[in-house]
């Protein structure tokens, strides 16, 4: 089993157990549990961080309701703050490179306080325990977020660098004047209970008390918390597993200790430690641990513990950290960033920041400006941002990085500076770039560098949809060459190909921001034009057709071609299918028309018609449950009959409709439906349903006083049903959705006069 995922050296041996883990003292403590009344309930309030904190009580509330996030976060600084005093900068650090594990380590040192309390270890072995618990995990600022972060089981190669974060953490801790026995329970703690005799490592003769805790709460924490690489365990599992390594990784008599306490709930060591860490420890007292070893960081004349925290810490990290104060001036310079540029430290340091120093870039190429450099506008305005940038300092290839750029203010909010974090993102680059080019590939037609016919049937679906569920227009044009086998037969199909390329530009040339330009096949190409009515469609249909007929194809020894245009709205009950076979029949009439010309047809998205629909979905929606799905309605258009049979025409061809029965005055038709419009949201996938449609046609002659013959209108009955009994079921639009069809061919109203 792989309590940790790293697998640290768990199979060392430790031949001379100290005799300490056979005299540890158990004593008989009550433990206790969560709904129990706390140590720290006592009456006086738990004060924290000054005499305007609020109390621990009061921010969590009562330890059986959870806290919110913000309040668990204020509690959890200050109490890494009072317990590690100068040295949370550390702490700090590390959540600021991997969040989980800082939260890991403080959850790990809550437990081990309590645990070392209750086995009633000496304060002082009690104190370093709960340092080296909130700081056992610190080298991990130092493994890459590649590996902190991967998902899955890590490679040889990823697992020595994960196991090398016990060094990293040796060697930043070991900057500072640590107790000894805060090092070495971190030491200890790669090794096993009880290793292989054959195995020899440094710990012979003691594993240190802190350092056997340390393990099993650790391995508690990581198995019962949610990782990347694996899921959270059962408590009762995770204590099983402990059981099983006592023994062999674990010292046996704790690990029956620790079963008995595992069941403390979190709230109730919570309060319990910040009892100990806020009463008990002055701030004065936690900071009086850390003392310079020796002055490793001179640079600036501070040689503040603090500043050498720091320092360790920066130059630990992969990524380039770079710090300027609120003039600009660059403070510091970490060894990442001067991996990642080239530049070091001494090159900079004090300089103002420019850009250009690192000549970045935009995704496009751009050099940035002053003006739009993230730094200077962070300070300016105090906002954090995140872009993405090409760097090329001199003598450098490119290198694409992310930028973090995060204020450094004060509590009253005054900006001192800006740091910048540098992350290389150059491996994840070039996959994003392959990622493109198979994008490009599978939505592109190769010839002519346009969208292909998959792309335009996705694009033209959702732009159907959204048209539908807004009530804005969109228009679809399809233009076809002229003659274009004539011209491939006289030029060569090579000079064909050369044409379609021209064509394809023009059309491209002609879109504006949001439109589309496909290649349907062959020499047919459709544009889709969102947000344009039918006369906007024509008119831009009309200027493209003008300057093809008057541009010299130089493929075609100087000679121009002409293209015919089909154009067509968006009209309601429209399906994507239903919008591009009236654009198609368009198309036809124009090139039957002669060619080199533009038809429209369809009466577009007429707005009232859209309104009173809606309510009307509306009222179905609301009225129509438990009743059959069929529907009858009279309309009017304000057309004679043989003008309304045309429009019918129309209607049947665009539907692909089978006409059943026709008479001089009714028609009969099966009408397939797909799928229902966006606007009830209904399924893509709801099947076919095959709805009978029938009309019946009644012709009125209108007339004036003097009963002369101004004009005609036509009443058309119409009833639209399920043909199968079984999908005559409730709530399905589509019956509604080819009325509404129905209507915008044939521009007719609802009529709610006498028939
Ligand atoms: P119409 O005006 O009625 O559209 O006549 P047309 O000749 O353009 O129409 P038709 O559909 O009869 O012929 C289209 C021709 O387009 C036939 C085909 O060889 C040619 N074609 C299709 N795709 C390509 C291509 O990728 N390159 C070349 N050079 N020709 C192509
Ligand atoms: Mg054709
Ligand atoms: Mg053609």
């Amino acid at each position: 089993m792989t309590l940790t995922r790293s697998n640290q050296d768990l199979s060392f041996q430790v031949r001379n157990i100290s005799s300490n883990s056979s005299s540890i003292k158990v004593p008989e403590m009550e433990i206790p549990q969560s709904n129990a009344p706390s140590v720290a309930a006592s009456d006086a309030p738990v004060m924290f961080g000054g005499a305007e904190s609020s109390s621990l009580r009061v921010l969590l509330g009562n330890v059986d309701e959870a806290p919110n996030n913000a309040t668990m976060a204020r509690f959890h600084d200050e109490i890494v703050n009072r317990r590690l005093g100068i040295a949370c900068s550390l702490f700090r650090s590390l959540r600021a490179k991997h969040a989980p594990t800082a939260d890991h380590c403080l959850r790990v040192a809550m437990r081990c306080s309590i645990f070392g309390t209750l086995l009633q270890l000496p304060e002082s072995d009690l104190q370093n325990l709960e340092i080296a618990a909130l700081l056992h995990d610190i080298g991990k600022i130092g493994v890459p977020d590649s590996i902190l972060c991967k998902p899955g089981s890590l490679s040889e190669d990823e697992t020595d660098i994960m196991n090398s974060q016990w060094e990293q953490a040796l060697t930043i801790l070991s900057a500072a004047c640590f107790e000894d026995d805060v090092l070495q329970i971190i030491r200890c703690c790669q090794y096993s209970f009880d290793p292989p005799q054959r195995v020899s490592h440094p710990i012979r003769e003691a594993l240190p008390i802190g350092a056997r805790i340390l393990k099993i709460a650790d391995a508690f924490d990581a198995m019962t918390t949610d990782h990347v690489y694996r899921r959270a365990m059962p408590l009762e599992r995770a204590v099983a597993e402990l059981f099983r390594f006592a023994g062999s990784q674990f010292d046996p008599e704790l690990v029956r200790e620790f079963a008995n306490f595992s069941a403390q709930a979190e709230a109730e060591v919570n309060l319990r430690v910040s009892d100990r860490w806020l009463k008990g420890m002055s701030p004065e007292a936690s900071n009086s641990l850390w003392q310079l070893k020796e002055p490793l960081f001179t640079r600036h004349g501070t040689g503040s513990p603090e500043s050498v925290f720091q320092q360790k810490l920066l130059d630990a990290m992969q990524d380039g950290v770079v710090f300027v104060d609120s003039k600009l001036r660059i403070l510091v310079w970490n060894r990442g960033a001067e991996r990642l540029t080239g530049i070091a430290p001494g090159g900079v340091y004090e300089k103002v920041w420019d850009p250009a120093i690192l000549k970045m870039r935009d995704k496009d190429g751009n050099l940035l400006k002053e003006k739009n450099c993230p730094v200077r506008s962070c300070i300016e305005t105090s906002g954090q941002s995140l872009r993405r940038v090409i760097i090329c300092p001199d003598g450098r290839e490119h290198r694409p990085v992310d930028v973090h750029v995060i204020p450094v203010c004060d509590e009253r909010g005054r900006c001192h500076g800006a740091t910048m974090l540098i992350h290389d993102v150059s491996s994840e680059a070039s996959l994003e770039e392959r990622v493109q080019d198979l994008h490009e590939q599978a939505t592109t037609d190769p010839l002519t560098g346009v969208a292909n016919r998959a792309e335009f049937d996705r694009v033209h679906r959702s732009m159907v949809d959204n048209s539908l569920a807004s009530g804005n227009f969109c228009s679809i044009v399809i233009c076809d060459i002229d003659r274009f086998k004539s011209i491939n037969d006289e030029y060569g199909h090579q000079a064909g190909d050369e044409a379609l390329k021209s064509f394809a530009s023009l059309l491209q040339r002609s879109c504006r921001q949001g439109d589309l330009v496909a290649r349907y096949g062959g020499e047919e190409f459709v544009l889709l034009y969102p947000n344009c009515d039918n006369a906007g469609a024509v008119r831009r249909a009309e200027e493209i057709r003008r300057e093809l007929s008057q541009t010299a194809q130089l493929a075609l020894n100087g000679k121009c071609m002409t293209s015919s245009f089909g154009v067509t709205e968006l009209q309601l009950g429209d399906t994507p299918e239903t919008m591009l076979r009236r654009a198609d029949r368009a198309l036809y009439q124009a090139k039957d028309g002669g060619r080199n010309r533009v038809v429209q047809l369809g009466a577009g998205f007429l707005q009232e018609q859209y309104q009173e629909s809606q309510s009307s979905w509306i009222r179905w929606m609301t009225t129509r449950r438990n009743k059959e799905n069929s529907l009858e309605r009279t309309l009017i258009a304000n057309v004679p009959v043989p003008l309304l049979a045309e429009k019918i025409r129309g209607f049947i061809s665009d539907h692909h409709a089978e006409i059943i029965q026709i008479s001089e005055d009714q028609v009969s038709m099966h009408v397939q439906t797909r799928r229902a419009s966006s606007i009830l949201g209904q399924n893509d996938d709801s099947p076919d349903i095959t709805l009978v449609v029938e009309l019946s046609l009644r012709e009125q002659v209108q007339r004036d006083d003097d009963e002369r013959r101004t004009g005609s209108r036509t009443l058309i009955d119409v009833k639209i049903r399920p043909r199968r009994s079984r999908d005559k079921r409730v709530n399905d639009s589509r019956p509604h959705h080819v009325l509404a069809s129905l209507r915008s061919y044939l521009i007719a109203q609802e009529y709610h006069g006498k028939t």
